[in-house]
């Protein structure tokens, strides 16, 4: 092999290991440790919640068992309060395993066919809204979405849940808010590259704009730029 060639061999090698090395990857083991500790320390969930369905109560302690879960719950909480409102979660014939969040604190849902582990991840996501605009009518802003979606993603990774985002015939969505995972630190809650976080978030914003549920037909629109993730970044689970 010449030199060239070695340097070439040496440079990709470098490059790959620095690829395969996601911030989540790291500290599986602490995070799981701390979680327990909170599902045994938490069992009754905050005064906004003791209204919802049975079922919805198990979903809610359910994300107790991870920090991120347990953080939203209670953030969730403090807005819906601070609103002088509580949740409601409301079953909807017509709708097909799905949760939809409509403003006032409320989701409509409909669950007869989904696992657990997709169930959790809709309720967390649906709390991420609650926490965003618990009152009054939904701003039908796409960056909310982006934002809960991605909150979803961490609660995933976090809980060892199969990510699953409008899923149709391809995961292009999923693949958008996974590269835009790759620049949003959930232990500091910041971005680790702010001009990489803008850009990501702006090829998610218009990757969700092609999809039926949210086409501008519906009312949806895009806001201005820069794009935050307020409610994630106060869920810093340091
Ligand atoms: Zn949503």
């Amino acid at each position: 092999m010449t030199r060239i060639n070695f340097l070439l061999v040496l440079v990709a090698i470098v490059l790959f290991g620095s690829c395969a090395e996601s911030p989540l990857d790291m500290d599986q083991e602490n995070l799981i440790l701390p979680d327990l500790q909170i599902m045994n320390n938490k069992k009754e969930l905050p005064a906004e919640f003791q209204d919802v369905p049975l079922i919805i109560k198990d979903a809610l302690l359910g994300l107790y068992e991870t920090k991120i879960g347990a953080n939203l719950v209670n953030r969730a909480a403090e807005a819906l309060k601070n609103s002088g409102i509580k949740a409601r979660f409301v079953y909807q014939l017509g709708l097909k395993n799905t949760f939809k969040y409509i403003g006032n604190g409320c989701v409509e849902y409909n669950f007869a066919e989904m696992s657990t582990d997709d169930i959790l991840q809709l309720v967390f996501h649906e709390l991420i809204h609650m926490a965003q605009e618990p009152k009054g009518r939904l701003s039908y802003l796409l960056e909310t979405e982006i934002e809960a979606y991605l909150g979803q993603y961490f609660y995933c990774m976090m809980s060892g849940k199969e990510f699953k985002a409008l899923r149709g015939n391809n995961l292009n969505f999923e693949e958008k808010i996974k590269s835009l995972a790759q620049f949003f630190d959930i232990y500091t809650g910041k971005a680790t590259n702010e001009s990489m976080f803008q850009h990501a978030f702006l090829i998610a914003l218009a990757e969700i704009g092609l999809h039926p549920l949210y086409g501008s037909d519906k009312g949806w629109k895009i806001g201005p730029s820069p794009y935050s993730v307020r409610i994630l970044s106060s869920l810093m689970i340091n």
